[in-house]
């Protein structure tokens, strides 16, 4: 299979003859179509080398687009062993970047100047809110975060204002959305401001207008070539095709199965039409998978086979079995923490570069409980990404949490003094700093004096009056209140969580999220002072470690990427798949869940550990959960029947419990129910060996308030044995025998 290893070309060394092909096809148009690991992103770096060492192309004649920085640098190193500094001329980068890079150099023939802004998402709904108010466009029937989202999904597929037909925008913003989406550009133009999707619908206009510009780029870009091409969208694909020259001399690879953004635009379409959008297109496929042992392929593969629309492909790979996927299943998010942590320590002391481990979730909130493991037991890790204590969100509800306990943090009160919006402008921040200033006192202090007097208007006085007023209510109640209540409270009272509700942004479910899951960190310290000391160590042990790092992301972001080992955590209906994406797209939605799987397993070389909780703490309840369909998905013999010994307390997955998942076993009749008792019995064997108790079934904790009335006789795992004295709802307040008065959730405590 492999051709000239003593080739000069040393790119060329090790390829097989499919590879080969693709590598040394320079011209006209090519696809390379092929499932995951089989090397297609190493087709795109060989054969940019060869483009450049064959001089066919010069590095300025080149079009990259990458996906992976690690990519784009092996690109980059290659050309500049051959070239020297001349490889800087290469553009190469994803496809904003490329397209900002254009777009600087064209501005003008757009009304904007070369040094026009890049705004994030939190300035565009900012303008657009503007423009909503002056148009008296009601942001609560219209949530700004909806409309702009609206906004951005036309942007991906290249519309402009003029382009979206009238059937388009329907009856959102009042029938008004067409015309508040051409407001929204002008004025962007005015600020010389660009949002993300202008990159490239600028580009898209710019070549379109004006076509002595398009053949300047044809003159200049000769060669051009696209990794992960089933995830563009269609903005991106007109794009391409503008600069696409007659020569045709496009390269384009990719993977249906691993089109996973179709959330965000990605059209898989474009991928399926390449051979009829460029007929005579040499269609490469590649079969040979380099990257991981048969079982994990054979896993990936077994799932992947679910889906019915996909082209289907075959994968083989010399590698050898390798070690079956593990499969844990364990009694609690935190348990699943500890135990991955602790098998990571355990390879850690092996050896193992930690660099080669990574932990892949579904949901940007999951990362928070490894985070924290790995911050106990010193496990240097990287989250790709942001990292939970650095949202924007979890930021705002710490500073109400820090100005509550330290009236003097300047920096808090800043950051939430109009956040949620109370109607304090600029005028009234600058006189809290100048009296802050004049009397020599922290802002909140200088705040209470300005309300006492006639400074400001009243309207801002009577804000600034309720707001200082609040914060001082909150930290008298501090006193006296357990702090996970008191933070909810702060975030409900205070309006802030009502303001990510009434935005129905795909990001503001995952913020409401998160701010969940911010009090549910809580519930792990005894007192804020506590929980506020550890988060500001959190923050401060961010610095780089010299060592390997764990890396820790969402699947998404692990897309082209690959590790020796790879944890699987969180495989749970609802979790993964995403009950959202299910309720929102169907069938659809959910093959694309698999796709996500499959890019999951295929990311590992030689290890998989995958598991799930029997129980979890969502949107601050315990919920007993189920076994993600993807497990039972998994190939039987591509996982490891009977780990007895299971890692870091797991509970086994042995032959019972996979009786259980093939055949529904004897406690439910669909195969979905059919996890729950089984899976209980499991996690009680587990808490019974933990506890010295022989059936702990009614220990798990379910969310619901099973019933309880005051005087009932309760048992809890943490404070022993108490009388209820109240109910609410399914929270209880319990006078424990040894612990003393406590507020529980009824799902932590069952009758003995
Ligand atoms: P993905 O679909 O996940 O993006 P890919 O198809 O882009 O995967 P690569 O990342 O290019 O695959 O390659 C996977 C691994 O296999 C890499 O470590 C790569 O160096 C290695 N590899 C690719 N081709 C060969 C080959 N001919 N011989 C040896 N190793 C190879
Ligand atoms: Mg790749």
């Amino acid at each position: 299979m492999q051709i000239s290893p003593q080739s000069e070309h040393p790119w060329l060394a090790g390829l097989n003859e499919a590879q080969s092909e693709a590598v040394r096809s320079l011209s006209g148009p090519v696809l390379v179509l092929s499932g995951a690991g089989t090397g297609k992103t190493r087709v795109l770096t060989s054969r940019l080398a060869e483009l450049v060492a064959t001089g066919t192309a010069k590095p300025w004649n080149i079009l990259a687009v990458t996906f992976t920085n690690k990519a784009a640098r092996e690109m980059k190193m290659r050309v500049s062993a051959m070239v020297g500094p001349m490889a800087e001329q290469v553009w190469l980068g994803t496809f904003h970047a490329l397209a900002a890079r254009m777009l600087r150099r064209h501005a003008e023939l757009v009304g904007l100047r070369s040094d026009f802004t890049i705004l994030d998402m939190d300035d565009q709904n900012r303008v657009l809110k503007q423009l909503m108010e002056a148009d008296d466009i009601d942001s609560k029937r219209w949530p700004v975060r909806l409309l702009g989202g609206v906004i951005q999904r036309w942007k991906d597929r290249g519309l402009t204002p003029d382009k979206v037909g009238t059937a388009e925008a329907g009856d959102l913003a009042n029938g008004r959305l067409r015309q508040l989406y051409e407001a929204y550009q002008a004025r962007l133009l005015a600020l010389n401001a660009v949002d993300f999707g202008d990159l490239l619908l600028h580009m898209l206009t710019v070549l379109q207008n004006h076509p002595d510009v398009l053949a300047e780029y044809h003159d200049r870009i000769t060669h051009i070539m696209v990794d992960e091409y089933q995830d563009t969208n269609v903005a991106q694909y007109l794009w391409l095709r503008l600069l696409t020259g007659s020569e045709r001399n496009l390269c384009c690879v990719g993977d249906d199965d691993q089109s996973i953004y179709g959330w965000r635009g990605a059209e898989v379409g474009n991928i399926l039409k390449f051979e009829s959008d460029f007929p005579g297109a040499r269609i490469v496929r590649l079969e040979e998978n380099y990257r991981s042992t048969g079982h994990i392929l054979a896993a990936a593969s077994g799932i992947i086979a679910r889906n019915e629309t996909r082209l289907g492909k075959t994968l083989y790979t010399g590698a050898g079995d390798g070690e079956k996927l593990r499969v844990n299943g364990y009694w609690d998010g935190a348990d699943e923490a500890r135990a991955v942590s602790a098998e990571i320590e355990g390879m850690q002391a092996a050896g193992d570069d930690l660099s080669q481990i990574a932990v892949l979730v579904r949901a940007g909130f999951q990362t928070r409980e490894f985070e924290e493991r790995f911050i106990a037991i010193g496990l240097p890790y990287r989250v790709v990404g942001t990292r939970f204590y650095e949202r924007a969100e979890i930021r705002d509800a710490i500073a109400y949490m820090r100005l509550i306990t330290q009236p003097a943090d300047d920096l808090a009160f800043e950051r939430i003094i109009n956040v949620p919006k109370r109607g304090l402008g600029t005028a009234s921040i600058q006189a809290i700093h100048v009296q802050a200033r004049a009397s020599d006192k922290p802002l909140l202090a200088a705040a209470i004096d300005l309300v006492g007097s006639d400074e400001l208007r009243p309207a801002a006085r009577n804000a600034l009056g309720s707001f200082c007023q609040d914060i001082r209510r909150w930290r008298e109640m501090s006193g006296s209140l357990p702090h996970t209540e008191l933070a909810r409270m702060v975030l409900d009272e205070s309006g802030y969580t009502a303001m990510w509700q009434a935005n129905r942004s795909p990001e503001a479910e995952g913020r409401l999220e998160n701010l969940t899951e911010l009090v549910n960190a809580m519930q792990d310290f005894d007192s804020l002072q506590g929980f506020l000391e550890h988060i500001s160590l959190v923050m401060d042990g961010d610095a780089e470690s010299e060592q390997g790092e764990v890396m820790l992301m969402t699947l998404h972001s692990a897309k082209g990427l690959e590790f020796d080992t790879v944890f699987l955590p969180g495989w749970e209906e609802g979790i993964f798949p995403s009950q959202r994406t299910i309720d929102e797209n169907g069938a659809v939605g959910l093959e694309e869940e698999r796709r996500l799987a499959y890019v999951g397993i295929t990311r590992a070389r030689k290890r998989i550990s995958l598991s799930f909780a029997g129980s979890r703490r969502i949107h601050g309840q315990w919920q007993s959960s189920i076994p993600s369909r993807f497990v039972q998905e998994l190939p039987p013999e591509t996982v490891i029947e009977d780990i007895a010994q299971g890692l870091g307390g797991g509970i086994p997955f042995g032959r019972a419990a996979q009786a259980q998942l093939a055949g529904g076993g004897a406690f439910g009749d669909t195969p979905r129910s059919g996890y729950g008792p089984g899976w209980r019995r499991m996690a009680a064997r587990q808490m019974g060996a933990q506890q010295g108790k022989a059936d702990q079934d009614h220990f798990l904790p379910t969310g619901k308030n099973e019933g309880f009335v005051a005087g009932d006789r309760v048992f809890h795992q943490k404070f022993g044995m108490g009388n209820v004295i109240h109910v609410d709802g399914d929270k209880l307040e319990i006078a424990f025998d040894k612990a003393g008065h406590k507020k529980v959730v009824a799902g932590f405590v069952s009758k003995p």
